[in-house]
């Protein structure tokens, strides 16, 4: 399998999941442009694409949306919720409704070699979920965009040999920065986004002995920075090493850019 964030954060998502037959885009928040040239660099084009999921209809999961669909033809996957939510904002409306295949939480859907296994997640938009990829009995999730997490999303996301973890803000950072009462309350609370305070504690729960990559994403622009999440996390696993039984310094956690493609997961 091979996993690779293309980018990642409040400004933008889109990640590639495969096979060495099955291509899948995850979230198309970033221009047409600039997912033809990530493809590109890969050694793929659009049309080698089987498959588009899209965890909900924030813009910052499907702005790309339009234009890649009107230049290729695969389906494209989503809850109802999420389907009804994108199909009432107008400049998706020429998109033909057919192409839009339902999905559902917990029910595994087929594309090629791969199996696709949505989650429920905690986050204010229509019906949100995250995605586990299976080949096989390897595993790789995509985890983002949830205000809290709850044992079901620990028993999703164990066994993972890859995973995509939201470290969405630092609370300090948050809470002193620019951001309007409101907008603050509803990132801190729970359908709002993941702390890199408790996206250590999750990760904490996931642990175990194949986890080939683990990435941070989702980080903030303004209410974050890629060394905090980094560290805000270490430390958290670090006072967990006992409980985990890791070392943190041999675990592969990385930060997933916002501007660059992260490195590929081959595994
Ligand atoms: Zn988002
Ligand atoms: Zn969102």
């Amino acid at each position: 399998m091979r996993f690779q964030s293309f980018a990642s954060g409040s400004s933008g998502n889109c990640i590639y999941a495969g096979s060495d037959t099955t291509h899948l885009l995850l979230d198309v928040g970033i221009s047409r442009k600039r997912t033809v040239q990530s493809l590109n660099n890969i050694g793929l084009e659009l049309r080698d694409i089987d498959g588009i999921f899209l965890t909900h209809e924030h813009s910052d999961h499907i702005q790309g949306l339009p234009m890649i669909a009107k230049q290729s033809d695969m389906p494209i996957y989503a809850t109802r919720g999420t389907i009804a939510a994108i199909r009432q904002m107008p400049k998706f409306r020429e998109i033909d409704p057919e192409r839009f295949i339902p999905v559902r939480a917990d029910e595994k859907v087929r594309v090629k070699d791969l199996t696709i296994n949505p989650m429920t997640i905690s986050h204010d938009a229509a019906e949100p979920v995250g995605y586990r990829i299976l080949y096989g009995r390897k595993k790789a999730c995509i985890c983002t965009d949830l205000g809290c997490y709850n044992d079901y999303t620990v028993e999703c996301l164990k066994d993972s040999d890859v995973v995509l973890l939201e470290a969405n803000h630092d609370v300090n950072m948050l809470q002193v920065g620019p951001y309007p009462y409101p907008l603050k309350q509803r990132i801190l609370g729970k359908f709002g986004h993941l702390s890199n305070l408790t996206s250590g504690e999750l990760l904490s729960r996931i642990l175990n002995g194949h986890m080939r990559g683990i990435l941070l994403g989702h980080l903030s622009k303004e209410n974050n920075l890629p060394e905090l999440a980094y560290e805000t996390v270490r430390v958290e696993l670090m006072s967990r090493e006992k409980e985990i039984g890791w070392h943190v310094d041999e675990l592969p956690i990385g930060v997933a850019s916002r501007k660059e493609a992260s490195p590929m997961f081959e595994y």
